[in-house]
């Protein structure tokens, strides 16, 4: 059992410290959002996320885990410190790294014994040395190890990934400090889940790899559903049968109308940044950050096609707006995208999300918001389903059809039936079943 802080109480930071707390650690997360902090002391979560607040819950009673604005008290008090604070992109694409400076300097000036560092924001490859560096200037020399612990969770399983993760990556330079981690993951080498010791460089750089491959096999699914649609083949068919191949797998092979979120977009641009710098080469980065910009667009010019291109005054109906199903989380979401190009063309906006609307409304608030996907589609002269929630996957078509001013649907996401859609006479767009 080790005393956690986690510094920056986010998706990364609460869903991590919640995990290390039911893996018997005590834990302080904090935050300089008051507000966030305040909400998590009165037993409610900021985020949503399938089974975070019943583990958190849990593991306040046991007093394992606890919130505080205070974050050098909680520096003081721990053993080990993670930076979980947000990386976004800068101007040019590369992570913003200013909130990672602005908290290492304050774990150095609040270095009151030996402490382990841990970053497990995601990270260019080399701020670990840079970290290192503010640390032992900013303490004028005192003790302590760095460490780059990568997350993988997945935002709506993030609960799940993080006590039964694929792996656990830990970088770091010393043997003092792969003893200390393998002490605040000891419930997983007890489970003999894999845990990879690197340097820390090579961490990073796991981290960027991975996010990246996986954002590449989702835009080649997506022009090859593009290239589906012009051959009259069926993307569903051919993702699936590839995704049969153990070399390939069926995962991430889900064409859509771009990739959205936290993660992918940034940190493929951080990726790409990185080689720029280093002047190497990144085809196929470079390839997946043009491939998902051109998809976004694709999905617009459905919606126009359905419509004769002229979009104003028309009312769409748009359901789903977090990026993926099972989170609030609208980062980068595709329906962001749209929503915003379509109000510049003059279209009128319904939205329904089950549970994104709130975070939504804070960046568009002139659109009409509806607390169910009936009302929402009432009267509409298109419906545009952007995230695959199972809700809106049981939609009765016959009833959709009944609600809406006009049987126009974009499937953004292909989970209704071509034959059914054929049948009931709706004039369909979808992403590469469009035979
Ligand atoms: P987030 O924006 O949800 O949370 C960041 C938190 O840090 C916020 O609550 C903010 O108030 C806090 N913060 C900022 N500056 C602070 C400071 N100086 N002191 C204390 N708190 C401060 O971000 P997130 O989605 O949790 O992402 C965090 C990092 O984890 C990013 O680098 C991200 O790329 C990485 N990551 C995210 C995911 C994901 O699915 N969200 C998955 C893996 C890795």
């Amino acid at each position: 059992m080790k005393k956690i802080a986690i510094i920056g109480t986010g998706y990364v930071g609460l869903v991590s410290g919640a995990g290390l707390a039911e893996f018997g650690n005590e834990v302080i997360c904090a935050d300089s959002n008051k507000n966030k902090i305040d909400q998590l002391k009165s037993g409610k979560v900021p985020i949503y996320e399938p089974g975070l607040k019943s583990l958190v819950e849990k593991n306040v009673k046991m007093n394992r885990i606890a919130f505080s604005t205070d974050v050098e008290r909680a520096i003081c008090e721990s053993e080990i410190i993670f930076i979980a604070v947000g990386t976004p992109s800068d101007d040019s694409g590369a992570a913003d790294l200013s909130a990672v400076e602005a908290v290492s300097k304050i774990i150095a000036h609040n270095l009151n014994n030996y402490k382990i560092v841990c970053t497990k924001s995601t990270v260019p490859v080399g701020t670990g040395d840079w970290i290192t560096k503010i640390i032992k200037k900013e303490s004028s020399g005192k003790e302590f190890d760095y460490v780059s612990n990568p997350e993988f969770l997945r935002e709506g399983a993030a609960v799940n990934d993080f006590l039964y993760p694929d792996r656990v990556v830990v970088g770091a330079s010393s043997k003092k400090a792969f003893k200390e981690m393998r002490e605040v993951y000891r419930s997983l080498y007890l489970n003999e889940t894999p845990i990879v010791e690197t340097g820390v460089e090579t961490a990073e750089m796991i981290k960027y790899a991975s996010n990246s491959f996986l954002a590449l096999k989702i835009s080649y699914i997506n022009e090859i559903a593009n290239l589906c649609e012009a051959v009259g083949a069926d993307v569903h068919q051919v993702a699936k049968a590839m995704g049969k191949d153990g070399r390939i797998s069926s995962k991430f092979l889900h064409p859509g109308p771009g990739f959205g979120g936290s993660c992918f977009p940034k940190d493929i641009q951080a990726l790409h940044s990185l080689g720029k710098e280093k002047n190497v080469i990144l085809n196929t980065v470079e390839a997946t950050i043009k491939t998902n910009a051109h998809q976004k667009n694709i999905a617009l010019e459905k919606i126009l096609k359905l419509v004769d291109n002229d979009i104003s005054d028309i009312r769409v109906a748009i359901l789903g707006l977090s990026f993926k199903p099972n989170t609030d989380d609208i980062r980068e979401s595709p329906s962001s995208y749209i929503v915003n190009e379509l109000v510049d063309r003059g279209a009128k906006i319904n939205a329904y999300d089950p549970v994104a609307d709130q975070n939504f409304k804070s960046n568009f608030p002139d659109i009409n918001y509806f607390n169910d996907w009936r009302s929402c589609v009432t009267g509409a002269d298109i419906c545009a389903v952007m995230t695959e929630w199972n809700e809106f996957r049981g939609i009765d078509l016959n009833e959709l059809k009944s609600l809406l001013k006009h049987p126009n649907i974009f499937d953004a996401k292909n989970i209704y039936s071509v034959e059914k859609l054929k049948l009931l006479e709706f004039k369909f767009e979808n992403i590469g079943r469009n035979f």
